[in-house]
């Protein structure tokens, strides 16, 4: 952890790794002088964020994220171009393991000095981990990178949080898993900007073309988000390395026709502004649930309303007025 607040924003905007990562472990923490300081420190780096490409992956466990991620990272920085990886893993706040952007999983690329890559904070509920991944974003922007991914499992909620804080979300598919078993359901895939099918190699190929061509006549169905980008459906071969660069021709692609229509600031200024509103509701619910008064009176007015003595909306109103004393 790091203690000085100086020292911290230094080390960030000279792109020091080492640094850089107490900063985040210091941006993790929940002691409140800890957050204090992060505020800080996070308000310092502001004005040195938003250059880099902002890129979403999800997809079940097995499909080949991190296979993809590596390949992808590897490719870029022999670029030149420097790489973050970040997780949302849901998973990591229930069982206390983290199954995302684990070192050992992508070993050439974390053993690279261009890259750098950060496990999912743990702990909290997906609300808590997703903030302080988009707060580690940002002082990961400070500190330089020109990609920063953001990998999350495709379960639940988590998606729709990754999707809220990146520029591009990519989703990867299997051929012949089985939409189900995927979690892919009509609001997912308009999410996506692209899909990409995995595994497309070997006795696998011929699967994929099918599932290429069915995937994007199910995409033509959905209206797209924007007028100026129809999600295109790729494939491609992580572990083959095929299709990586056309992926990332896609990503960069998106950022020019995105920035041109000026799409991508207006996104950006919805995101931040969901991000406040996000922030503001944690904070209410948190006063509410540690409002001693509010603690003392609830579970009679829980009763009382669970047997029919009280309406809801009276009770409601008492317990939120206890706010105001
Ligand atoms: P993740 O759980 O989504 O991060 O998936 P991994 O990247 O760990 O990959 C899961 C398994 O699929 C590993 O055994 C990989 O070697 C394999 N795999 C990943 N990408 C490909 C690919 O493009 N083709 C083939 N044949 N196997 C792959």
């Amino acid at each position: 952890m790091i203690s000085d607040i100086e020292t911290s924003i230094a080390g960030v905007l000279a792109g020091n790794h080492r640094i850089l990562a107490k900063t985040i472990t210091l941006i993790e923490s929940s002691l409140p002088g800890h957050q204090a300081a992060s505020q800080t420190i996070l308000e310092r780096l502001l004005p040195h964020t938003g250059k880099a490409v902002r890129l979403g992956i999800t997809g079940v466990p097995g499909v080949g994220k991190s296979c993809l991620i590596e390949a992808l990272g590897l490719m870029l920085v022999e670029q030149g171009l420097k790489v973050a990886i970040l997780a949302v893993d849901p998973s990591s706040t229930r069982s206390g393991g983290s199954i995302l952007a684990d070192k050992t999983r992508m070993g050439n690329l974390s053993s690279d000095s261009r890259a750098f890559i950060r496990p999912s904070p743990s702990g909290g509920t997906l609300g808590g981990v997703a903030r302080k991944t988009r707060e580690t974003m940002l002082v990961c922007e400070a500190a330089g990178f020109d990609l920063i991914v953001v990998e999350t499992v495709g379960i639940g909620q988590s998606e729709i949080t990754v999707a809220s804080m990146v520029d591009f979300f990519l989703v990867l598919i299997l051929a012949g898993a089985g939409d189900e078993l995927q979690g892919i359901k009509k609001g997912f895939l308009e999410l996506a900007d692209a899909l990409a099918i995995n595994k497309a190699d070997g006795d696998n190929l011929v699967r994929a073309g099918i599932a290429q061509r069915d995937y994007q006549t199910a995409l033509h169905l959905l209206r797209p988000a924007s007028p100026n980008w129809s999600p295109p459906v790729v494939m491609c071969s992580a572990k083959e390395r095929t299709g990586i660069d056309a992926i990332w021709s896609i990503v960069l692609k998106h950022r020019d026709v995105m920035s041109a229509s000026g799409e991508r600031e207006a996104n950006r200024r919805r995101q931040a502004l969901a991000w406040m509103w996000s922030l503001v509701e944690e904070g209410l619910r948190d006063r509410f649930d540690r409002h001693p008064e509010i603690q003392k009176q609830l579970p009679r007015l829980a009763r009382e309303v669970e047997n029919g003595r009280l309406p809801p909306t009276a009770a409601a109103g008492q317990l939120l007025a206890f706010l105001d004393r």
